[in-house]
């Protein structure tokens, strides 16, 4: 996979322009997108005049910022002025936001050029990308394996060379789990780091903006670029620059175990993410067996309270303002009864239904208020922890990448959440890197969640591990542009 330096480089010593590199890209997309759908638009206009811009500022002998000509993928769910913005939803097919989101301001001011627009599962919800509206992207580390979900296109397009880097958003683990599948770099910042100003919302307690990369160091640039503290997302407030201070140096570094997170998983992800143990242990670290008892709590807390504030951030789309109308209906109930009906896929009306359920009046104790207890309990759990050690490694996942074939019931595709979900309920910063591959050759993840604010420790550790292990995890893209 290229990296966003290696990009920088070539742009800076005018070995390539800004404008053949996009076109490389937007090209590759173009052509790969029929069986792989990474991208649910592509915007080969916007791309390339964004990029005659970065040329136009190279040619002036200006300084150009680390992302400026650098091709990407933006999750579908982020808001882009002028250009349609599905969240892989019948709902919002021709839906074309009005306003950009804060992170594509931040994006357009280094001069990022965005190929498309990224396919998802349907309003992030699912872990599979099955359930978009358009299809499902192919993983391109095995196309019979599904890349992961909900930003299963985003992940797929960095392993399918079609982007240097994307951005996606993780509300329970849709960055850090498409990213073990494919094998990419995916970090999902503290809650309130990135701001979701333009990020159509699932569960606003939870959704965090995120990126996924080729190696850890692009992570960092990524984030620093990103994350600001923004007036118009209350809950945000930035987080301190990495990627300056990355030093890949562990020494001293008390990284706890815990064997929670390691029940029932199949023998060579065990195997792998141990050896990672060790790896960073030879660097330095200290290792420490600890508890975290709280991990089965987890799914169940996490599906009420997402599912809770989706059935109320999903109450807007009614057809009377924006996005999918029916055509044929009886009266007002009758219309958005039907609008609802046609718009939204059977997983989104499994979890408004769920959510409407949970806050319903009888109920609402009973789901409800013990899930926000048990939140409070979990981040209790990991405040104790972080007392004990710096950071925690994990598996990013129970399982690779699932087979498209496989039938499994909704509460199996949940389970393969169970090691991201509860970082999301916490709000703690979490970030997955390549660490092995199993029997058939497919990727597997190991996960490091941080404490709040300090994304700093985990991209040091995830650095010390892609440094120690030569990048050995980090296979090239399997198409797309090769430079
Ligand atoms: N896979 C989880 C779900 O289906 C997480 C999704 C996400 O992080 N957006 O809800």
């Amino acid at each position: 996979m290229t990296s966003i330096t290696q990009i920088h480089e070539l742009l800076v010593s005018k070995k390539m322009s800004a404008s053949e590199l996009a076109e490389q890209y937007v090209s590759a997309a173009e052509r790969d997108n029929p069986e792989m759908k990474a991208y649910i638009t592509i915007t080969r206009d916007a791309a390339m005049s964004a990029a005659r811009e970065v040329d136009a500022k190279i040619a002036r002998g200006a300084e150009i910022p680390p992302l400026a000509g650098v091709p990407f993928n933006m999750k579908d769910l982020v808001s882009t002025a002028g250009v349609r913005t599905t969240c892989a939803s019948k709902m919002l097919e021709d839906y074309v936001p009005f306003y950009d989101a804060a992170v594509w301001e931040a994006l357009q001011s280094q001069g990022a050029v965005m190929v498309g627009k990224g396919n998802m599962d349907e309003f992030a919800m699912g872990s599979t990308n099955k359930t978009s509206y358009f299809g499902a992207p192919l993983n391109p580390r095995g196309k019979s394996r599904v890349p992961g979900g909900s930003s299963g296109g985003v992940a797929a397009a960095v392993a399918g060379g079609t982007a240097v880097y994307g951005i996606g958003s993780d509300t329970g683990g849709s960055i850090r789990q498409p990213a073990a599948y494919c094998g990419v770099v995916g970090l999902k910042p503290t809650y309130g780091a990135v701001s979701r100003y333009g990020l159509i919302a699932f569960a606003s307690s939870l959704d965090q903006i995120g990126p996924l990369t080729a190696n850890v160091r692009d992570a960092a640039i990524v984030l620093d670029a990103i994350s600001d503290k923004d007036s118009r997302d209350m809950t945000s407030r930035g987080t301190a620059k990495t990627a300056d201070r990355l030093t890949g140096d562990v020494h001293g570094l008390r990284i706890g175990i815990a064997r929670e997170f390691f029940e029932n998983l199949p023998p060579e992800i065990e195997e792998s993410v141990m050896a990672s143990a060790k790896t960073l242990e030879k660097q330095g670290a200290v290792l420490a067996d600890v508890s975290f008892p709280m991990v089965s709590y987890g799914l169940p807390t996490y599906y009420i309270l997402a599912c809770a504030e989706a059935s109320s951030n999903l109450g807007r789309y009614d057809g009377l303002r924006f996005g999918h109308r029916a055509e044929e209906f009886r009266d007002l109930e009758d219309f958005i009864c039907k609008t609802r009906s046609e718009g939204f896929g059977a997983e989104v009306k499994r979890r408004i239904l769920l959510g409407t359920y949970v806050l319903s009046s009888g109920y609402y104790d009973a789901f409800y208020n013990k899930a926000q207890q048990l939140r409070r309990a979990i981040s209790n759990d990991f405040e104790k922890l972080f007392g004990a050690v710096d950071c925690l490694l994990t598996p990013t996942t129970p399982s690779t990448a699932l087979r498209f074939d496989a039938q499994l019931s909704p509460v199996e595709v949940y389970m393969t959440d169970i090691c991201t979900v509860p970082i999301n309920i916490a709000g703690v910063p979490a970030i997955s890197f390549p660490c092995g591959f199993d029997a058939d050759g497919l990727p597997i993840g190991a996960q490091l969640i941080g404490r709040k604010f300090d994304e700093q420790t985990i991209l040091n550790a995830a650095l010390a591990f892609e440094n120690a292990t030569a990048a050995e995890f980090l296979r090239p893209s399997n198409g797309g542009v090769s430079l």
